[in-house]
């Protein structure tokens, strides 16, 4: 029989729709998955696209199944399943195969498995896959990371799988090691921050101008028209419209306000408080799903505090302008946080990340697919080794006319007591990232005060200490 091209572990969501995504662009798969009845089930629902799986029952038949140098897909859930699958596939594989574990694994975990494997295994990719199950079907962005030369032996594959902006395909090596992983996480983070600042300006128009589901739906389907195109854009004035069959009801008033985490958006966090870049507006988003989870607490604190929102009434047009505007500079901010800890990690871990090839396969495929991504890419590639979004000429244009709006927002906000932790975050980030002299003059007088650690002065080198009057 035909030697299968590449073969699949992991027919869940992801793993099944990914292999007849595969299968459809011409490949011969060979999949695997755990429980085998699901394997026969996958197979019988393939239809046609079935000429293409060659389904096997055990990791020996699999391997047997592709022609070498073997890649398998890894697509189990991040952690031990994963390290699960490369123990029991190691023994089977030879030096050149090749293990691309496509879930969402913490980088420093694919740096392990790849130091561990370089020693005597196969060789090891660590690719990010975005776009949930629609992409995983139809074309997702892949982001790539390991050995070159192992790169190249899939290439042709995710070529022909990726998402394709204007005809070009949202894939791409982006580095050794952990750097595709490492991306995929910071992907996640930003959209983490983008679908926060989103869900605040809802609670804005919902909790401030006693606006219904129904009659917030039009305005993100019209800003949609606009600079805020995206597929986050789109899905939320998509969502809002939608009624629960049950009740008859919008189906976002019958969802319980409490968001789930699977652990990107915290690693984003973590990572870039280890590297030392402020990405608050990231952080804010990871926490606010934090206290969503803390729906209890809530209730308590909401009978023991009470909330008065004043009603501002129907939005007018420049509040709907100001509110457009200030998503449109959180935007900004979250973004501009997102690829700075991209830029530290990759001097971090020598990657040479390619930060404008990184907004342009973000352009089509993944969740925070957007006209303004490749407006980031045009930015990186007209400054490649521009570190910081904010400071490029289109995006400082855009902050200058934008935050003005974000501002009023976040003032009116604060002042009806409506939370808005992303935007306000974003907006403390540039106040304190556009000011020449900040007041860290007063932290460095307090530490040299307490633990005697010394400070630089503004008018002669040298670490100094303070004559301080203790009393
Ligand atoms: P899923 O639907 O829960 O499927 C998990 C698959 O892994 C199943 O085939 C399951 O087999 C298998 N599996 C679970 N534990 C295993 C183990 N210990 N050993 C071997 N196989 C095991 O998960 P998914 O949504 O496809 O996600 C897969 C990966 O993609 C995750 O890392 C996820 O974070 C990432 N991802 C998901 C999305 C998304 O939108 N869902 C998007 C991007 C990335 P059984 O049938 O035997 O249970």
């Amino acid at each position: 029989m035909t030697k299968a091209d590449i073969g699949l572990i992991g027919l869940g969501v992801m793993g099944a729709n990914l292999a007849l995504n595969i299968a459809e662009k011409g490949f011969r798969i060979a999949v695997f998955n755990r429980t085998t009845a699901r394997t026969r089930e996958f197979v019988e629902e393939a239809g046609p696209l079935a000429d293409n799986i060659v389904p096997c029952e055990t990791l020996e038949a699999l391997v047997d199944a592709i022609g070498a140098p073997r890649p398998i897909i890894l697509m189990v859930p991040a952690g031990p399943a994963v390290d699960e699958q490369i123990a029991a596939l190691d023994p089977l594989l030879a030096r050149d195969d090749i293990i691309i574990d496509a879930g969402n694994a913490n980088f420093r975990d694919t740096r392990r498995r790849m130091e561990a494997l370089a020693k005597t295994g196969p060789r090891f990719i660590g690719m990010g896959v975005s776009g949930g199950e629609e992409g995983a079907r139809h074309g997702p962005s892949i982001m790539v990371g390991g050995p070159q030369d192992s790169y190249r032996r899939i290439e042709p594959v995710l070529e022909a799988i990726a998402a394709r902006y204007k005809g070009e395909a949202c894939q791409a090596w982006l580095g050794p090691d952990g750097a595709g992983h490492f991306v995929k996480t910071i992907h996640n983070g930003i959209e983490y921050a983008d679908m926060q600042m989103i869900a605040e300006i809802y609670g804005i128009l919902r909790d401030g101008h006693g606006l219904s589901a129904q009659e917030i739906a039009p305005i993100f389907a019209r800003w949609n028209e606009g600079r805020l195109n995206s597929y986050l854009v789109e899905i939320t004035g998509a969502v809002l419209t939608a009624i629960d069959m049950d009740t008859g009801k919008p189906i976002v008033d019958v969802i319980l306000d409490r968001a789930g985490q699977k652990g990107t958006g915290r690693w984003s966090a973590i990572e870039a408080q280890s590297l030392g870049v402020p990405a608050t507006a990231i952080e804010a988003a990871v926490a606010a799903r934090s206290l969503s989870a803390m729906k209890a607490e809530r209730e308590s604190a909401e009978k023991r505090f009470g909330i008065r929102v004043p009603s501002a009434g129907k939005p007018g047009e420049s509040a709907l302008a100001d509110l457009e505007a200030a998503l449109f500079a959180g935007k900004i901010v979250a973004y501009a946080q997102g690829f700075s800890v991209m830029a530290a990690a990759s001097r971090e871990f020598g990657w040479n990340l390619p930060l404008g090839t990184v907004a342009r396969i973000w352009r089509a495929g993944c969740i925070i697919r957007s006209q303004f991504l490749g407006e980031i890419a045009d930015a990186f590639d007209k400054a490649p080794e521009t570190e910081n979004l904010l400071m490029t000429s289109a995006f400082s244009a855009f902050m200058e006319t934008a935050h003005p709006h974000l501002r009023r927002v976040v003032a009116q906000s604060a002042e009806a007591g409506l939370p808005a932790p992303s935007l306000s975050a974003a907006l403390a980030h540039f106040d304190t990232f556009r000011r020449a002299r900040g007041t860290a003059n007063l932290i460095q007088a307090q530490r040299d005060f307490f633990g005697a650690h010394g400070f630089e002065r503004v008018d002669r080198e040298g670490n100094h200490h303070g004559n301080w009057n203790r009393g």
